[in-house]
């Protein structure tokens, strides 16, 4: 069976592709204030590129793709693209990370289409506190989440980027909730990504402290999840409700990283936090075979980095979240 392995061993059989870099929200850690730079139409890989792609990197042994952004339900063709990338023999995980603010007009189509997990982020379940992260609404966020609830899209996990002084007094509150709903939690550290990702850097909580403070407050037990990837879990004893840690700055993951990421205008970085990349798309509009594309594929691979460097080096990305998606 054909597999990718990059030169320190790891497999990669996950692939996030940002399906485009625009969104209807400006979370002030993720796209600059004010930021025009983003990627010119002409220059986006169409949704038969993405798919031809996609199926390209399924032959070769990736079976998990992730769908995110920018967000992705503001593209008008993401049901087709769902549809289409689903049915693909290769593709045994298919999920989706969403603001939720579309989520919707989308649930029952996603499930319909394959889509079998999804992510949320939603840091803060005050309007307020999220108007001011997000520059947008919070309840169309939550009619989406019980739109999916119903839709019977599972396991829904919220991802919440913890900040210093803006919602880490609602930790408590967000157990709560996702307790009642039936949710998964994840916390996230904030991540020197793109300048706004840099600027955000003064709102970093170790989540380590966090980890503490609930195994104090409830008695928790360490837990499994399907698609963990790099988030560290505990469960409540006794409850359904499981916490994740994703935790790249104060302890990271690469030595077990099994992933890289495509860009809308069809660049593949080998590392979120690193600038290694193949550019497809010039490779796409040249007429390469399929046959061409698996071995600048395995090339590309070989030059994954070890790993980030956000401690040591947190200016190197000036990429905006967006483009990669997370
Ligand atoms: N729009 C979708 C969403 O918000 O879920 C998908 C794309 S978004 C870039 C993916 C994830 O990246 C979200 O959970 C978001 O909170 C996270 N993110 C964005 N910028 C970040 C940063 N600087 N540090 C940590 N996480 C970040
Ligand atoms: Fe949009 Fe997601 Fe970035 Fe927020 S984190 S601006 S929702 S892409």
């Amino acid at each position: 069976m054909i597999q990718l392995i990059d030169s320190f061993g790891r497999k990669i059989e996950y692939l996030r592709v940002s399906v485009t870099d625009r969104c209807d929200f400006r979370c002030f850690y993720c796209i600059p204030k004010g930021f025009k730079g983003f990627i010119e139409s002409d220059n986006r890989l169409t949704l038969e590129e993405f798919v031809r792609l996609i199926r390209i990197f399924s032959e070769l042994g990736v079976s998990k793709f992730r769908l995110t952004g920018g967000e992705p339900l503001v593209r008008k063709d993401i049901a087709d693209m769902v549809q289409q990338i689903a049915v693909l023999p290769g593709v045994d995980d298919l999920s989706m990370s969403t603001n939720a603010s579309h989520l919707a007009e989308h649930a029952e189509v996603l499930k319909k289409a394959g889509v079998s997990r999804i992510n949320v982020s939603l840091d803060t379940l005050k309007p307020d506190v999220f108007r001011e992260i997000t520059q947008s609404e919070l309840q169309p966020v939550l009619d989406g989440l019980m739109a999916a609830k119903k839709a019977g899209l599972h396991p829904i996990k919220i991802n919440m980027v913890v900040m210093k002084d803006l919602n880490v007094d609602e930790i408590g509150n967000m157990v709560d909730f996702c307790l009642e709903h039936g949710f998964t939690l994840r916390f996230i550290e904030t991540m020197p990504v793109g300048t706004a990702g840099q600027d955000a850097v003064d709102r970093y909580v170790s989540l380590d402290a966090i980890w503490k403070d609930l195994e104090q407050r409830f008695e928790m037990e360490p837990a499994r999840m399907t698609g963990a990837g790099p988030a560290k879990y505990l469960k409540l004893v006794g409850k359904r409700l499981k916490i994740g840690f994703i935790t790249p700055i104060s302890q990271h993951f690469c030595e077990d990283c099994n992933r890289v990421r495509l860009s809308s205008e069809g660049t593949l970085y080998l590392c979120l936090g690193q600038q290694d990349k193949l550019e497809f798309r010039p490779l796409l509009r040249q007429g390469l075979t399929d046959e061409e594309l698996k071995a600048a594929i395995s090339e590309a691979i070989q030059r994954k980095p070890e790993k980030h460097e956000f401690n040591d080096n947190p200016d190197q990305v000036g990429r905006v979240m967006s483009v990669t998606g997370g």
